[in-house]
């Protein structure tokens, strides 16, 4: 019995097999970076950076909006804010294909039905998988739920740090980059907006 794993070490376990074209992309980018692809630690990187790319952009495989088909009418006359917060998640930027890794609050004001609290997080997650700027992912998810749920009022407030700022460039750990989206009354309401943003912390 040998513990040696080598290149066939992914085939052995059933995974699909990553394209020859893509994994050639992978060993000219370490290449790039100045490192020798046919070294024995990085023999396998190919497919490994290839198949994580693919999980990282699973969202390109769903329309986020679904997980709202399934909504409950039986709300006991609740009208009042629905949040959940400090929802963590992790997406790539589309300028340096780099992760930005942070945490999200949504909330809506229900017209007479809502979904199960988890579909929130879900519809977040599938537009952070994939190559995304922050701007559009907290517009993305306010819209989709504003659309779909038909609500009284919608707030998305996304706080992330990129690592294409910390890692790279102006090399500024720590720096938090603060997004909202405000539809219907939390917009046109003043005080319907300060309780909700009260109410995420902020
Ligand atoms: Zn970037």
């Amino acid at each position: 019995m040998s513990s040696i794993v080598g290149p066939d070490e992914d085939r052995s376990r059933g995974k699909p097999p990553v394209p020859d074209n893509v994994q050639d992309a992978v060993r000219t980018l370490i290449e790039w970076a100045g490192d020798d692809p046919s070294r024995e630690g990085l023999l396998d990187t190919p497919s490994r950076v290839a198949r994580a790319w693919k999980e990282y952009c699973l969202g390109y495989e769903e329309d986020p909006a679904r997980h709202l088909d399934r909504v409950f009418e039986e709300v006991g006359g609740y009208d009042e804010i629905v949040l959940l917060k400090d929802i963590p998640f992790q997406s790539h930027c589309e300028h340096h294909m780099a992760p930005i890794i942070g945490k999200a609050a949504i909330a809506y004001l229900p017209n007479n039905h809502v979904v199960g609290i988890s579909k929130l997080a879900r519809v977040l997650h599938g537009f952070a998988r994939r190559l995304q700027i922050q701007e559009r992912l907290t517009a993305e998810v306010a819209e989709c739920i504003w659309e779909h749920l038909k609500p009284h009022a919608v707030a998305v407030v996304i706080e992330a740090s990129h690592a294409c700022m910390t890692a790279r460039g102006v090399r500024t750990p720590g720096v938090q980059m603060v997004t909202s989206r405000m539809m219907g009354t939390f917009r046109d309401d003043e005080r319907s907006r300060k309780e909700v943003l009260s109410l995420m912390g902020y």
